[in-house]
């Protein structure tokens, strides 16, 4: 959510922070906004809406300053306006902040304040930040001291980057529970909320952790704890290219990204399995310590909850250890029943999802082990966790999630295949499951042949009011997606159910010509499920079935045919021809695919 940039080098800064909030603009958002250092003198320009306006009225203004820092806002306090996007000034003018998160403590801030004599002109919790900071500079502290003591007043979440006019050569950059990277190039600095701002820039990333306070001037970057004591940090290189952060000819990144899941599911695979053994780098659990876990816990957000549920069953079945799936945003809250006995697995495409982070620190402090499953390296979530695992999908930049679902639930199949084996349960399965894994990519090349009959079919479906989607078993996980992917970007009303539960609700629902969309896939389901299909038929509906079998019944409005494959990972390929009607349902509509209102990609507050 939001998007942070800065600079400090010799160049012009204005262009480089624009470019910056360009690459970030996949983030969400409904502000933008800069500030440079200009003749030692703080400049300001900030407006509601696209970073392209915010680009026209900056290039208008002639900035030549070669510091500044940017923001791209997505409300939280205060409503989408001019005077509430960011950066946010004192009331001397002296610090210009940008801020990601939320101060919760922002009303208490104010007051006190307030009573010393410092007025607000937005309504947003940030702008007491430069204040705070201006309050303890005024009382003798430099900026660094000032910023310190500040940040120890907030409460909530924060990520910030900071000029002072009075220092004009160095950004001072902060954070805690909201991300913040720096990329080091040839004596110049970038900052940004995510690698992606700055990829063709460096390939070299410094990522702070909580608390961590960087002093950026253009040929020095010096890092401290919130005591200021100094301390060191390793960059990391990240391997992601420019490219891969471009629409390479595609008219949206969402469909350059659903295009891209033979790839990004044959790197996830090529990086942990072979048909001979399976090796997670980063990860290595004991026999010993596997027998004493009796229960999983797979929690997260969103898609990638519907990656944990996805594969449930296949922890269960193979591995014979309860799991259970839980939504991040309800287990922090519930003082879930977990000890060292349970294994915690945390799922988050960006690892900066506030949630699920805030969910594994609960797990640690009950002695839970915790492993990370993230698409992005180095990111807040692998930093906390005492093990972490990725999925090579690459940058996923459209806000829906598709190639990161499906490297999910590859990777997290082949977690529980790891764990069997480490295990040494002798399941004869194991060996087909893991062909059927090494199959996927080619499967999924096929599956996407459906894009020209999907299309077709979402000239039927774009001007529904509700389009309901049904599975049993595996499918009622891939079910869910389907129906989340189709709501997030197309905004019509839909919802998932399990087959059987029907009758006790949903087909209250059902009218003439509602669609229906059923997914099946499990071959000892395949009546059960078929039986639901004719009942709501029979109600009026119009049936849309997605399946790798052969039906009989020959009454049904559309079926798509996808590949066979082992059950337990058939939501890798049954949910792609769902991932590209919710696309061509959305283009139909004229809506935006890849930046549906409201939503932001990696959702870093709570
Ligand atoms: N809470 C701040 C605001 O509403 C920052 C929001 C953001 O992260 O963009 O202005």
């Amino acid at each position: 959510m939001c998007g942070i940039v800065g600079y400090v080098g010799s160049k012009k800064a204005q262009p480089i922070l624009i470019k910056g909030l360009f690459n970030l603009e996949y983030r969400g958002y409904d502000s933008a906004g800069l500030s440079t250092i200009e003749n030692d003198d703080i400049e300001i320009i900030k407006t509601k809406g696209r970073v392209n306006s915010l680009k026209e009225k900056s290039e208008n203004k002639n900035l030549n300053g070669t510091i500044g820092i940017a923001h791209t806002r997505w409300a939280t306090h205060g409503k989408p306006s001019d005077v509430n996007s960011h950066p946010h000034l004192d009331n001397s003018n002296t610090f210009s902040v940008v801020h990601n998160g939320i101060i919760e403590n922002y009303t208490e801030l104010k007051e006190m304040l307030n009573s010393k004599g410092y007025n607000f002109s937005s309504q947003t919790d940030t702008e007491v930040i430069p204040n705070l900071i201006h309050y303890y500079y005024s009382k003798g502290n430099d900026f660094i001291h000032a910023v310190s003591l500040a940040s120890k007043d907030l409460k909530g979440s924060y990520a910030l980057s900071i000029l002072c006019k009075n220092e004009p050569d160095k950004i001072i950059a902060t954070r805690k529970d909201s991300p913040l990277v720096i990329g080091e190039g040839q004596s110049e600095f970038f900052i940004s909320s995510d690698t992606p701002a700055y990829l063709n820039e460096t390939k070299n990333f410094y990522f702070l952790d909580d608390n961590d306070i960087a002093v950026i001037t253009k040929n020095n970057i010096d890092f401290y704890n919130n005591n200021l004591d100094k301390i060191s940090k390793n960059i990391k290189t990240i391997d992601w290219s420019q490219d891969s952060v471009q629409k390479n000819g595609y008219e949206d990144f969402m469909l350059k990204e659903i295009y891209e899941q033979p790839n990004s599911i044959r790197e996830t695979i090529s990086s942990t399995l072979t048909q001979d053994k399976v090796e997670i780098e980063g990860l290595k659990l004991s026999k010993e310590y596997l027998k004493t876990i009796n229960r999983i816990y797979i929690v997260a957000c969103g898609t990638a909850m519907h990656a944990g549920l996805a594969v449930k069953k296949l922890f269960e079945n193979l591995c014979k250890i309860q799991t259970e799936v839980d939504l991040a945003s309800e287990f922090r809250y519930r003082d879930p029943l977990i000890d060292e006995k349970t294994l915690c697995l945390y799922i988050s495409q960006s690892g900066e999802t506030a949630d699920t982070i805030a969910a594994l620190k609960l797990a640690k402090q009950k002695n839970s082990k915790t492993i990370a499953i993230s698409n992005v390296i180095g990111s807040s979530i692998t930093r906390e966790a005492d093990y972490s695992i990725y999925t090579h999908a690459g940058p996923e930049i459209a806000v829906a999630s598709t190639k990161a679902y499906t490297a999910q639930v590859t990777l997290l199949s082949i977690l529980a295949i790891y764990f069997a084996e480490v295990l040494e349960i002798e399941n004869p399965q194991i060996k087909s499951l893991k062909q059927d894994i090494l199959e996927l990519p080619s499967k999924v090349t096929e599956v996407l042949k459906v894009n020209d009959e999907v299309k077709e079919l979402s000239k039927e479906l774009y001007d529904k009011k509700d389009i309901f989607f049904i599975g049993r078993g595996i499918d009622y996980p891939a079910s869910l997606e389907g129906s989340l992917k189709l709501k997030e970007i197309s905004y019509i009303h839909s919802d998932a159910y399990a087959s059987g539960e029907l009758k006790h609700g949903p087909i209250a629902l059902i009218e003439n010509n509602t669609p229906l969309i059923s997914i099946i896939t499990d071959k000892k389901l395949v009546e059960k499920s078929i039986s639901n299909v004719q009942e709501v038929i029979t109600r009026g509906a119009t049936s849309i079935i997605i399946t790798n079998q052969k039906l009989v019944e020959n009454n049904f409005h559309k079926i798509i045919h996808i590949p066979e494959t082992n059950n337990y990972i058939s939501p890798v390929l049954s949910v792609i021809p769902l991932q590209l009607l919710a696309y061509h349902v959305s283009k139909l509509k004229g809506l935006d695919v890849d930046k549906p209102r409201n939503l932001a990609k990696s959702v870093t507050v709570e």
